[in-house]
């Protein structure tokens, strides 16, 4: 592109909060066949909220009690989520030792004297928890498109919290538009691969790449690379970081963090995840068919 075309390029794209860091970013763009979004804070609003709490053999408050000490420890929104329902219902707090977190899975932590671990299947599994029965309502839940989390005491099952983290507003509609530009659309998420599948559906996304660990994110985009696709990754996390770098194409959601905002190529200052098809838009300087 000319040095013109670079600079009209990135004048439409600032007034719309869409930021290429460089020229090379906006000739990246119009390239790009494949837009691998990360579901949570990007897709959807990252703010999850507790939604059903099943306790199996202790009251729900000790459920609750014990979840909400080990995640108090932990920095993950979804243990903030647990944490704030917990409180809002007014259950005790315990005293906690040993907190352990597992990246990707869970955590896990001594609570008032016993072992409670809180986290996915995986997690559960790798610990030798028994699921048993809770693994029906916890299946049931991930369908409907929630995060289900498992806790167990001792070793034992004791309950599932299940928690959903509602789309963005125009998430359908940025797949949409994605589509209509013959652009494939991935979903890219570390939560089980049923509730990725529910919510990607209800976007109208059909490839679906789902429990990923956090250090795996990156390996996924070469895995797409080395099968020919021009990559561009979209995400809002620390986590996220690697997978920006690796991608063609890195893309932060403004209201994310300071790491992937500075790995990026592209900054959607809105948090608009319209803003992507936009941005390939201006790439391929067909802008004015949307004015
Ligand atoms: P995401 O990519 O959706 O942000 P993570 O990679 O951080 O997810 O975690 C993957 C899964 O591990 C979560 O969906 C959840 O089931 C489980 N998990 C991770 N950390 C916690 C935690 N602190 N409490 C409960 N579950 C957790
Ligand atoms: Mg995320």
């Amino acid at each position: 592109a000319t040095p013109t075309a670079i600079m009209v390029g990135a004048g439409l794209g600032a007034r719309r909060g869409v930021l290429f860091k460089n020229a090379t970013a906006l000739e990246t763009v119009a390239r790009i066949d494949t837009v691998v979004m990360d579901k949570t804070g990007t897709l959807t609003k990252g703010e999850p909220e507790v939604t059903d709490v099943v306790a199996d053999g202790i009251p729900d408050a000790d459920l609750l009690a014990l979840t909400a000490a080990v995640e108090r420890e932990s920095e993950h929104p979804l243990a903030a989520a647990i944490v704030r329902y917990a409180e809002e219902r007014g259950v005790p707090s315990l005293d906690v030792a040993d907190f352990r977190n597992v990246p990707g899975h869970g955590a896990d932590a001594r609570v008032a004297g016993r072992r409670v671990l809180v986290g996915n299947r995986k997690l559960m599994v790798a610990e030798g928890v028994e699921v048993g029965s809770l693994v029906a309502r916890r299946d049931e839940l991930a369908e409907a498109g929630r995060t289900a989390v498992l806790v167990a005491v001792d070793g034992r099952a004791v309950g599932v919290i299940a928690l959903a983290d509602a789309p963005r507003e125009t998430s359908a509609a940025a797949v949409a538009e994605l589509h209509s530009l013959a652009v494939e659309v991935v979903m890219l998420s570390g939560d089980n691969e049923a509730t990725a599948r529910r919510i990607a559906g209800r976007l109208g996304i059909d490839t679906v790449i789902a429990e990923v660990l956090p250090g795996d994110k990156a390996a996924k985009i070469a895995e797409l690379q080395r099968a020919g696709k021009r990559v561009a990754m979209v995400g809002d996390g620390v986590n996220d970081a690697p997978a920006l770098a690796q991608a063609d194409l890195g893309v932060a959601i403004g209201a994310g963090t300071d790491v992937a905002i500075e790995t990026a190529d592209v900054v959607l200052m809105r948090s608009d995840p319209l803003d992507v098809p936009i941005a390939l838009r201006i790439g391929k300087g067909t802008l004015r068919k949307m004015r």
